[in-house]
């Protein structure tokens, strides 16, 4: 199993299997649709790509800017996060260890505003990324946020280790590992992985959140040459979906933390040495990259504090 991400995001192996037996049906439908549309392409001469988004040097420099701020806040907060390769090598945390017990608390308790703030920002995102005029779409997304509200527990498991994962088979349900339960020190923190995990639920076992997941990437992939797309995308979009969060949620609870340490724990736990990725997943510091590429007011937050 690749360990090298914090969220496994064992969306069940239910679900995988179900994709990969429905694969092949969409398939064969894309392979005999393909045609059809490489024809048309032809005779209409039609060009459906948009014109490129802007993205000059100058911000390329303020995203590797806030990398640096990022890590480096990481390093000399008191209450900053464990970088997810460093979690790994830790060894596996009893259930009545003092930090696992404390962070149990901290993300039941936090739960229920995350769960708001997950989904206010799908709302937001739907209409930024401009899929909430696409057919179905209130449904979809009130599928999603009955899904999200539909969750009430936090369970700590020793095995699970450095990850947080959603298994569909228990819906009210967010499995996190007792490595990263202690790893997560702040509210930020905590408030960033819920709101990953409860996107996965809310797109569920029926993918309901998928066109926003390829608005997403289709954008991040533009914007910062990756590739990001399929499993990827979701992945991304869950982060995302995180540090938006967190920033409402800093907004929301004013205190005298600067603004760049508090917003800088939605995404520090990407501050790795060893930066491995797999198919599913950017390797961290990539994701860290992508973040700060798509979202200008994470980055400007981070970079000049407002
Ligand atoms: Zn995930």
């Amino acid at each position: 199993m690749n360990q090298m991400t914090n969220e496994k995001c064992q969306i069940t192996n239910g679900k995988w299997s179900f994709r990969f037996a429905i694969s092949f049906v969409i398939l064969a439908i894309l392979l005999s649709t393909a045609a059809v549309f490489a024809q048309k392409e032809t005779r209409n001469g039609s060009h459906t790509s948009r014109p490129r988004e802007a993205f000059s040097e100058a911000d390329r420099g303020l995203v590797e800017e806030a990398i640096g701020v990022v890590c480096r806040e990481r390093a000399r907060d008191e209450r900053g996060s464990v970088p997810i390769d460093d979690m790994q090598k830790r060894p596996s945390l009893p259930l009545q260890a003092p930090d696992v017990v404390s962070g149990v608390a901290r993300a039941q308790r936090l739960l229920p505003v995350a769960k708001d703030l997950v989904i206010s920002s799908l709302r937001q995102l739907s209409a930024t990324y401009k899929i909430d005029q696409a057919r179905f779409h209130s449904a979809r997304l009130n599928r999603a946020i009955a899904r999200i509200q539909a969750v009430k527990r936090i369970k700590p498991d020793i095995d699970a280790r450095d990850n947080a994962s959603v298994f569909l088979k228990s819906p009210h349900t967010i499995t996190f590992g007792t490595i990263f339960l202690a790893g997560l020190r702040s509210d930020e923190g905590m408030v960033s992985v819920l709101a990953h995990e409860l996107v996965h639920i809310g797109d569920g076992d029926t993918d309901v959140l998928r066109p926003l997941f390829r608005a997403v990437g289709e954008r991040a992939s533009n914007l910062t040459g990756l590739r990001i797309h399929e499993q990827r995308a979701e992945e991304l979009t869950c982060d995302l979906v995180g540090s938006l969060a967190v920033q409402s949620f800093v907004a929301g609870t004013p205190n005298y933390d600067p603004l760049p340490r508090r917003l800088a724990r939605s995404v520090e736990h990407n501050c790795v040495e060893e930066d491995d990725s797999d198919e599913e997943h950017l390797s961290p510091r990539n994701t860290l990259r992508a973040l700060l590429t798509i979202d200008g007011t994470l980055r400007r937050g981070i970079v000049f504090g407002k």
